[in-house]
């Protein structure tokens, strides 16, 4: 399909991935104006011909598309949704696309707010990591109609290789929070499995090439253990946004009144990675938290910073984890008869007669 090349296209957020992202698109040939929170993250792009704006509204006034590759869901509401947001200052008609893995929820309230004011806004979240954002291979989830983007789908397919379409506004996040979900297994295997091999004595090379041969191989493993085991934690990909996506499926799972086993341990692993310190290494640093406490501190973690206060027994004597109060009237879902004779298997001793 031909591309209007004579769209204007503004780029908002030009960090690991938004920055050769907004770099395919000037290479396809479109005027692209940048705003980045830090504008040394965007000198490269203006030394290459990207004209600098000085705030997201300014990049935005001229821009028949304009796309925002930010951080957080906070970040992407501020964009657009405050008083100077894109969904205000951009003009009637123009398209307003979000990268940023966010929130469904605040993707379909941007996309109606959007209809209202005559604009069309939906939701891109991608997937392929720094180096398909590099080489411009990455995968598109959309949450909108194939035919209903196809004005922009030349700009699209300038930095990717696979375009999904989910079909209404939000859903192409919450398929990316599957992929995350997926991701988050993947993430604990690899760092699981290095953790075994270290310690039992295995050539760990060895072990990460013959997994990856198989059905426990993931692109996580294959791509991320060996930097893991060569110590290399630079980003490709946060700490902090993992968690912040796997809050987000966990999120969407309580709203779904379902239960996501998986996620929930990744979570509880990344949160405490981030609250010792490494928020801003790349995901593959999870195997820091099963590392000797020296290779941790060399790396910039702090164990001393860990709340441990959610680890803390309360008034009583022990804490089951059933959660509920043994010394009342309340019936514990074990099944068990708390003041009879019942040995309770979890092992916490006389007295104790929680959950099975
Ligand atoms: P990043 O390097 O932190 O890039 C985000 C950029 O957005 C930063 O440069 C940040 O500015 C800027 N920003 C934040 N709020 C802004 C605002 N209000 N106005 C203007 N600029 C703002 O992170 P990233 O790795 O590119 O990830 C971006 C998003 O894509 C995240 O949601 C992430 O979860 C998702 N994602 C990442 C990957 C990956 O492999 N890296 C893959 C798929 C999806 P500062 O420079 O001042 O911080």
């Amino acid at each position: 399909m031909t591309a209007a090349k004579n769209f204007k296209v503004a780029f908002i957020g030009t960090g690991i991935m938004g920055a050769p992202i907004a770099g395919h698109i000037m290479d396809a040939g479109y005027d692209v104006t940048v705003y980045n929170r830090t504008k040394e993250k965007a000198d490269a792009l203006i030394a290459r011909g990207a004209t600098w704006a000085d705030s997201p509204a300014v990049a935005a006034a001229d821009a028949d598309v304009v796309f925002t590759m930010v951080g957080y869901p906070s970040d992407v509401e501020d964009v657009y949704l405050s008083t100077d947001g894109l969904i205000r200052v951009a003009k009637k008609g123009a398209w307003l696309i979000d990268l940023t893995t966010s929130s469904p929820a605040l993707a379909r309230d941007i996309h109606d707010a959007a209809e209202v004011e005559d604009k069309h806004a939906f939701d891109c979240p991608v997937t392929g990591g720094e180096q398909g954002a590099i080489d411009g291979t990455l995968t598109l989830i959309v949450g909108a109609k194939e035919e209903d983007v196809a004005p922009v789908l030349p700009i699209l397919e300038s930095f990717s290789s696979k375009i999904f379409y989910f079909d209404a506004a939000g859903a192409g996040q919450t398929a990316k929070l599957c992929n995350q979900v997926s991701l988050a297994g993947c993430m604990v295997g690899m760092a699981d499995a290095l953790a075994l091999a270290e310690q039992g004595g295995l050539d760990v090379s060895r072990m990460l090439e013959m997994v990856g041969s198989g059905m426990g191989g993931s692109r996580a493993l294959t791509g991320l253990g060996p930097k893991a085991l060569e110590g290399d934690y630079k980003p490709g990909f946060l700490v902090e946004h993992f968690r912040k996506d796997l809050g987000l499926a966990i999120e969407q799972s309580e709203d779904l009144d379902i239960t996501l086993p998986g996620v929930e341990t990744a979570f509880t692993l990344y949160d405490m990675l981030d609250q010792i310190g490494g928020g801003r290494l790349g995901t593959q640093a999870l195997t820091l938290l099963y590392a000797e406490q020296a290779d941790a501190v060399a790396a910039g973690l702090d164990w001393g910073k860990l709340d441990t206060s959610a680890f803390e027994p309360d008034d009583h004597d022990h804490e089951c984890s059933c959660g509920h109060d043994h010394g009342h009237d309340h019936e514990c879902t074990c099944g068990h008869d708390h003041d009879g004779d019942h040995e309770c298997a979890c092992g916490h001793g006389d007295g104790c007669h929680c959950e099975e």
